[in-house]
């Protein structure tokens, strides 16, 4: 496939692992934030062919893992109520509330319909006008934009009957929190592409010189993370800790205008809890006071839940790369993606679910049934 093909070539992806494995003299440790870089890492054995001695670090960025548990526990609340039609991307359905998942509540009666858009759930909206329409928007900066515009239409077009559960969450905030953690390893940064082709990179040069850490934003094909890596590296070796973008095919550094003026108009910086991790200071958006009436926490008044996490999961420990996914007692025996004990296991970009599905180390094999891939 055009413009993926190239991405993937062995001979490329074997001069940038022999300048890699040329440059290295020491053992390193550097974090690729997004999940999907995981998956790619995982899925390619990329770790595996680097030198020894230089780790990557899975690190938290995996929207639906993060999603807190009391807003999970909030949308199935919300989902529960009759005359709501309740609107999520699939990979949120499994996600384990405190006592149950979106699919049981659609199970039992709720009206909960997969979208591939918030524009389907605005439609739905239009066409239901007795009905209440909510879309669970969660996610990074990368699915942020989409949202703000989607509440936005809503205004303009007058469709007071759509309203948004809102769940967002910004990476250099996260970086920071990892960063001052008394157990952080990470040396360096695989900075997220995506993040970065929205909100260019000036959130970051003061972060990597403050911290004296090497960030480099990378791509997600095996040669863009292998040339984030090679990147990455040759900084470390020189002492050096500068911004890099290795994925100039998709970012400038002054990202898309037009989704940064559509968040400044839409949301406002607030602090965000981090499933696993607890609240990081200014780390995510809500809805500004402006678009309140859109916001479905205001909307069905849903404060004052109980929650209760599995006390065999360590996805926290996970998702800060304090462990590896196989490292879990849980892992692969009482978790898989059938039976997900943690949200990292049942996202497309949950750490345990891509050792699941590539590895599987020190787990039992498992049964065929469960090797189909999650999403
Ligand atoms: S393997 Fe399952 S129980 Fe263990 S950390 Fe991952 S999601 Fe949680």
């Amino acid at each position: 496939m055009k413009y993926i093909d190239e991405f993937n070539d062995p001979a490329l992806a074997r001069r940038l692992l022999d300048d890699i494995h040329a440059t290295a003299t020491r053992p390193w440790a550097m974090m690729e934030v997004c999940g999907g870089q995981t998956h790619s890492i995982i899925r390619h054995g990329i770790d595996q062919l680097l030198p020894e001695g230089i780790e990557l670090i899975h690190g938290p960025g995996c929207p639906v893992c993060v999603t807190p548990l009391e807003m999970i526990d909030k949308a199935l609340e919300i989902a529960s109520r009759p005359g709501v039609i309740f609107c999520s991307f699939g990979d949120m359905l499994r996600v384990p509330g405190t006592d149950r998942d979106l699919f049981q509540v659609k199970s039992t009666g709720g009206d909960v319909r997969v979208v591939y858009s918030p524009l389907d759930a605005l439609r739905i909206a239009q066409q239901n006008p007795d009905r209440q329409v909510v879309f669970f928007g969660i996610g990074f900066e990368t699915t942020a934009p989409a949202n703000a515009m989607t509440v936005h239409q809503a205004r303009r077009r007058g469709i007071g009957n759509f309203s948004l559960l809102v769940s967002h969450v910004r990476v250099p905030p996260a970086i920071e929190a990892i960063m001052q953690s008394p157990d952080c390893r990470v040396q360096a940064f695989l900075a997220a592409g995506h993040v970065c082709s929205v909100m260019g990179t000036a959130e970051y040069p003061e972060l990597a010189a403050r911290h004296r850490v090497p960030i480099v934003v990378t791509g997600f094909e095996p040669l863009d993370i292998l040339e984030g890596i090679r990147r990455t590296v040759r900084q470390l070796e020189c002492g050096e800790h500068r911004v890099e973008n290795a994925y100039p095919r998709a970012v400038q550094d002054g990202g898309n205008r037009a989704a940064l003026r559509m968040l400044e108009e839409v949301f406002t910086v607030t602090d965000r809890a981090w499933r696993g991790i607890g609240t990081i200071p200014a780390s995510g958006w809500r809805l500004s006071d402006a678009y309140r009436d859109h916001d479905a926490e205001h909307r069905f008044d849903v404060g004052g839940l109980t929650t209760r996490e599995s006390s065999l999961c360590r996805s926290g420990e996970v998702l800060q790369g304090l462990i590896k996914p196989h490292q879990c007692e849980a892992f692969g025996t009482t978790c898989t993606p059938r039976t997900p004990l943690g949200a990292t296991m049942v996202s497309s970009e949950g750490a345990c679910a891509a050792y699941f599905l590539y590895r599987r180390l020190d787990a039992t094999a498992p049964r065929p049934e469960e090797a189909t891939p999650v999403g």
